[in-house]
């Protein structure tokens, strides 16, 4: 019975009406790449690159980059992988860039603010990825995407290396984690090929709680309806326009943010390694159906505690 189990978390989560829901992992590290295969995950939905640029005295080169990135998509051996573009400023400090100190770092020069600032780190990593793109399905993601010339520009800066570099186009996708892509959702439908949702900073956005803040830890809950029903709104703009949603914060693992979040309607989840085998089982338990009426219940919850207490 330990083997099944074992093997079990390498079958994909199909419902047991059919439904599929993918199941990719977060990384942050090279070698997390192949852990992630081996605990049963249909790729990376997230790869997080600060690693490259932190607890250093200097930037990554562009050859170093390239290298980390095809190590991935090697021990991903065809599974897709997405690439977010560097995603610091906030509380993520990095010494060599010399960033000014800001009143409020969350709301500062963040993610794709930063990398506006600095095209020098922006486009050799992009230069990178699109030449990593050449050794297995690469997609490439914004973090902080805030408004419409925010993600124009992006890809802008995107097709114009890619050129440089020779490469064939790959999907764009953006992640939504500021309640201004929200409330414009149906536009930035238009300009990208998937959304992902970080709701690790969408529930600091959205409830104006400091994600890091020790007093506010548990009020802060992605599972939170004004939470939820930011997410529903965001999937109806996408299947509107035909694109995709996943869903790379941490409530994606949560069993129970794993069986909303799939009733919303959200195509892939993209999880912590360890916690794979059990988001998959618990939906193969499942019917859609049933998800999606949980799903209904919860965003008529007033609170987090009333949406926990539904499963
Ligand atoms: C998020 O904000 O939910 C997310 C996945 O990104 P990070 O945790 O790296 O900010
Ligand atoms: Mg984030």
């Amino acid at each position: 019975i330990r083997e099944a189990e074992k093997l079990a978390c390498y079958q994909p989560a199909i419902m047991s009406d059919g439904h599929r829901v993918e199941v990719v992992a977060n990384i942050g590290a090279a070698a997390e790449a192949e852990q992630a295969v081996n605990a049963g995950a249909e790729g990376v939905g997230l790869l997080r690159t600060e690693f490259l640029f932190l607890n250093r005295s200097q930037p990554p080169s562009e050859e170093e980059q390239l290298a980390a990135y095809s190590e991935m998509t090697q021990a991903l051996n065809g599974l897709p992988l997405i690439i977010r573009t560097l995603d610091i400023g906030g509380d993520k400090a990095v010494p060599y860039l010399n960033l000014p100190a800001e009143e409020n770092p969350f709301l500062g020069v963040r993610g794709i603010r930063l990398c506006f600032q600095r095209p020098d780190l922006f486009k050799s990593q992009l230069r990178a990825i699109y030449r990593a793109s050449q050794t297995g399905p690469v997609k490439i993601m914004f973090p902080m995407i805030s408004t419409l010339e925010d993600i124009r520009s992006a890809k802008k800066l995107a097709e114009e290396v890619r050129l440089e570099v020779g490469a064939d186009p790959v999907d764009i996708g953006m992640m939504i984690e500021v309640p201004s892509a929200v409330m414009m959702a149906d536009e930035f439908a238009k300009e990208v090929a998937f959304f992902s949702v970080g709701t690790n900073d969408l529930t600091q956005y959205v409830l104006a709680m400091d994600r890091g803040h020790p007093a506010l830890a548990k009020q802060a809950d992605g599972l939170h309806p004004a939470v939820l029903r930011m997410i529903h709104q965001t999937v109806q703009a996408a299947s509107a326009a035909g694109k995709w949603v996943g869903v790379c914060g941490g409530i994606a693992g949560d069993p129970k943010g794993a069986v909303i979040l799939t009733g919303l309607g959200v195509a892939e989840l993209s999880i912590s390694i360890p916690s794979v085998a059990a988001v998959k089982a618990k939906l193969r338990g499942l019917s859609f159906a049933k998800t999606q009426d949980i799903a209904k219940r919860a965003l008529k919850c007033r609170n987090a505690q009333e949406v926990r207490a539904l499963l």
